[in-house]
């Protein structure tokens, strides 16, 4: 089977070619501007490559109901131009195949339970630490949709004792992404990520604020494997500053070997590299 995937972001869209095992043969990026623009490149990129059937992984928020006269846009997003933008509709106007569609995050948690870290699981945690705060969520098998889909990067982090940042959320001011996602990092210190790397201050921080959603989210459900990713995470020792807070703020309370003792498989980075997203866009065309 030839799939083609997308995983749409909101400063490029990841297209490529790969078959049902998970392997990707090729991949190209295109600049998000105009949804005319964009799609146009991508709708000529796959135009000619015999395509059996298309995975999409969106960035958010999206509208996943089925039922739903809006099923396959994009909704509500900041970024005006895609605002109601029909994707999956768009993509129907030009290819008559089979077309998987979730969000960016459930994709990339599905393509790390196919593939990747969490492999041969059937519950994980796709957290991406980038230009926003996404999670993705496996749970028995299932990707979590609900009234829309979690948003489990706009939860309420009790404030760093130090922190005077107002936080950046649009809509929230200082939820978890407005703290602690890149762009809230950069601002807070008046520098660019990679160049605070010597700044141990500021990964305390950050472990501070991933550790609780974390936590949070171990409580809540409870999955087999947490994955993080994104661009903040290229600061690997917030690795082992998240993990042990996670473990002081569980308190010993959740009973498993997985926490207690081996909490180093369990909080991991993305088994799939920077392909967890497009190769879970293929896995959502398997369901
Ligand atoms: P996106 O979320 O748009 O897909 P990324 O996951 O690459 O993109 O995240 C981009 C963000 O990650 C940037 O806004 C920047 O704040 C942060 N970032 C990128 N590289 C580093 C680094 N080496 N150290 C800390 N932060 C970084
Ligand atoms: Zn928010």
């Amino acid at each position: 089977m030839i799939i083609g995937a997308i995983e749409a972001g909101g400063t490029k869209f990841v297209c490529g070619i790969g078959n049902e095992e998970g392997v990707i043969v090729e991949r190209i990026s295109i600049p998000t501007t105009t949804p005319d623009e964009t799609m146009n490149q991508v709708v000529t990129y796959f135009k000619d490559k015999q395509l059996d059937a298309m995975g999409v992984g969106s960035f958010g928020p999206v509208d996943l109901d089925e039922s739903s006269s809006t099923y396959g846009h994009i909704t509500s997003t900041p970024k005006t131009h895609w605002n109601y933008f029909d994707l999956v509709g768009e993509l129907r106007k030009h290819f008559s195949v089979p077309i998987g569609f979730d969000t960016d995050v459930n994709a990339a948690a599905l393509g790390e339970s196919l593939w990747g870290a969490a492999k041969g699981l059937d519950s994980c945690l796709y957290m991406t630490v980038g230009t926003g705060i996404g999670v993705g969520a496996l749970v028995e098998g299932k990707l979590i949709h609900g009234l829309t889909h979690p948003e489990m990067g706009h939860i309420v982090v009790r404030r760093h004792g130090d922190d005077h940042y107002a936080g950046r959320c649009p809509y929230h001011g200082d939820c978890l992404e407005g703290l602690a996602a890149g762009p809230a990092v950069e601002e807070r210190w008046g520098k660019k990520g990679h160049l605070l790397e010597d700044s141990p201050e500021v990964w305390e921080m950050e472990a501070y604020y991933l550790a609780q959603a974390i936590a949070n989210y171990v409580l809540i459900l409870s999955p087999k494997k947490i994955i993080v990713g994104g661009g903040v995470m290229k600061q690997t020792q917030l690795y082992s500053l998240v993990r042990d807070k996670v473990k002081d703020i569980l308190g010993g309370y959740v009973q498993s070997d997985q926490l207690l003792d081996r909490i180093d498989d369990y909080i991991v980075a993305p088994g799939l590299g920077d392909n967890a997203g497009l190769a879970g866009a293929m896995g959502l065309v398997l369901r």
